[in-house]
């Protein structure tokens, strides 16, 4: 009985019987050895729970990891024994497939082609293979076609809207530098260059390497504006990132999203994160080496040498009735704002387990079904936003007040009526940039053009 004294099994599998909530999360909380242990009969503290009905104590159990595949004497589940005795709201939740009714609330996948999302698209091929030659580099660097675009403390310069823009035309635009703006910059030390890649229109037509568009970032901790030389006089840097980071073309919002994350990593991990000794910026900004010889992070491949990517799970959850979704709002939120529960994925986690316990974390709802719908590069500082939709298998919410202000059950006339601005709408959406709002919309069946 792996260590544990039989008595205290057998305690644990009484109150287990008895329903008592409350003593079995102390027990647990005192030995997490305790929670699939089975009795003299077989059973385990989830058959018993099961078979009285005690809904509460299987959701503990649950949110707990307790194994659900575990069978007794006579080769029952917890879930056969629930269904057995007539308990269908518990065997729901036991059901480990979902087969049955709930997949159908979940929207299918948009798969003709990728929804456009703002920081997604790619008008630069990255060259990776160019970033390890650092001769074509340099000629890169000097030559007077080349694009440099400017951070100051990961600020972009930008010029201001054109004054008699379009109304759907973007409020600010990338400041494009020449190599001769740059030149004073580019020789000091303390400025980290990045090569972001070629425009890739011109590589469509297959012209010769000489004639390509490249493009580098720099970013600089002192404010660059005297060392520029022959900027546009109205040009500023982007205070952001919110929503300054919002506001360009989707083009521009690309070569944003790639410039100011490895930039962001470049600002964060100077030193070396195994030794703490001085690094040097290699591979077109893609990678920093440590200094100090005989470093272990020099031998073998390290991912601490290159720019990092924080996945995140972004979810809207749906409840099983298909007809509401849960949208939470932090306090930092404008007024009236909810939007998708979200959270950082743990080391050893899956994408599925991610959305679970986050959503379990922060409203108390049970999730059973996840389904990844699409992804969005968020530059702030380099996250990678991973959309889900998912179904509820409970519908109480209980906030983590620590991270959620407030969580609600919103039905699809309340979301739509956000989404059209209706004025008599009774909460507001994250604006269309965030991978929230596609979302949120997609659910709700509403086509590209509403
Ligand atoms: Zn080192
Ligand atoms: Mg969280």
């Amino acid at each position: 009985m792996s260590g544990i004294e039989a008595e205290l099994v057998k305690e644990f599998l009484d109150c287990s019987s008895r329903g008592d909530v409350e003593r079995v999360c102390v027990m647990m909380s005192q030995s997490s050895e305790l929670m699939d242990q089975r009795g003299e009969t077989g059973w385990t503290a989830l058959m018993l729970a099961a078979r009285h009905g005690h809904y509460e104590l299987v959701q503990l159990l649950l949110s707990k990891g307790c194994d659900t595949t575990t069978t007794n004497r006579s080769g029952q589940t917890a879930r056969d024994v629930a269904l057995f005795w007539g308990h269908r709201h518990i065997a729901r939740l036991l059901s480990s497939s979902w087969d049955g009714d709930v997949h159908h609330v979940l929207p299918e996948r948009e798969t003709e082609r990728e929804p456009d999302i703002y920081f997604n698209r790619e008008i630069l091929d990255r060259m990776s293979e160019k970033r390890t030659d650092s001769e074509w580099l340099s000629a890169q660097r000097s030559s007077p076609r080349t694009v440099f675009i400017l951070f100051h403390n990961l600020n972009p310069l930008v010029s201001p809207r054109v004054e008699d823009a379009g109304e759907g035309e973007p409020n600010v635009r990338l400041c494009k530098l020449r190599a001769g703006c740059v030149e004073e910059l580019l020789r000091r030390s303390d400025t980290v260059v990045i090569f972001l890649g070629a425009e890739k229109q011109e590589r469509r037509v297959e012209t010769e390497g000489d004639e390509l568009v490249t493009w580098f970032a720099l970013n600089t901790q002192d404010d660059p504006t005297k060392l520029i030389q022959g900027k546009d006089p109205n040009a500023s840097f982007q205070k952001g990132p919110m929503p300054g980071l919002l506001l360009f073309s989707d083009n521009e919002a690309g070569v944003v999203a790639q410039a100011r994350s490895v930039l962001a990593w470049h600002s964060r991990y100077s030193f070396c994160p195994t030794c703490g000794s001085k690094t040097q910026v290699e591979e077109g900004g893609y990678k920093r080496t440590c200094l100090r010889a005989g470093c272990r992070s020099l031998q073998g491949i390290h991912n601490t040498c290159y720019p990092r990517v924080d996945p995140v799970v972004i979810m809207l959850v749906i409840h099983a009735d298909g007809n509401q979704c849960l949208l939470g709002r932090k306090k930092s939120f404008p007024s009236g704002m909810f939007s998708c529960l979200a959270g950082f994925i743990e080391a050893g986690e899956t994408v599925e387990a991610a959305v679970r316990r986050e959503v379990l974390e922060e409203s108390g709802v049970l999730v059973g079904p996840v389904q990844y719908q699409t992804c969005q590069a968020w530059p702030m500082p380099s996250c990678l936003m991973i959309g889900c939709h998912c179904v509820a298998m409970t519908s109480d919410i209980k906030v983590d007040q620590n991270e959620i202000e407030e969580a609600r059950w919103f039905t699809r006339e309340q979301v739509i009526g956000a989404l059209v601005k209706d004025k008599h709408a009774v909460f507001n959406l994250p604006p269309k940039q965030a991978i929230a709002h596609y979302l949120i919309k997609h659910w709700t069946g509403f086509n590209a053009s509403l």
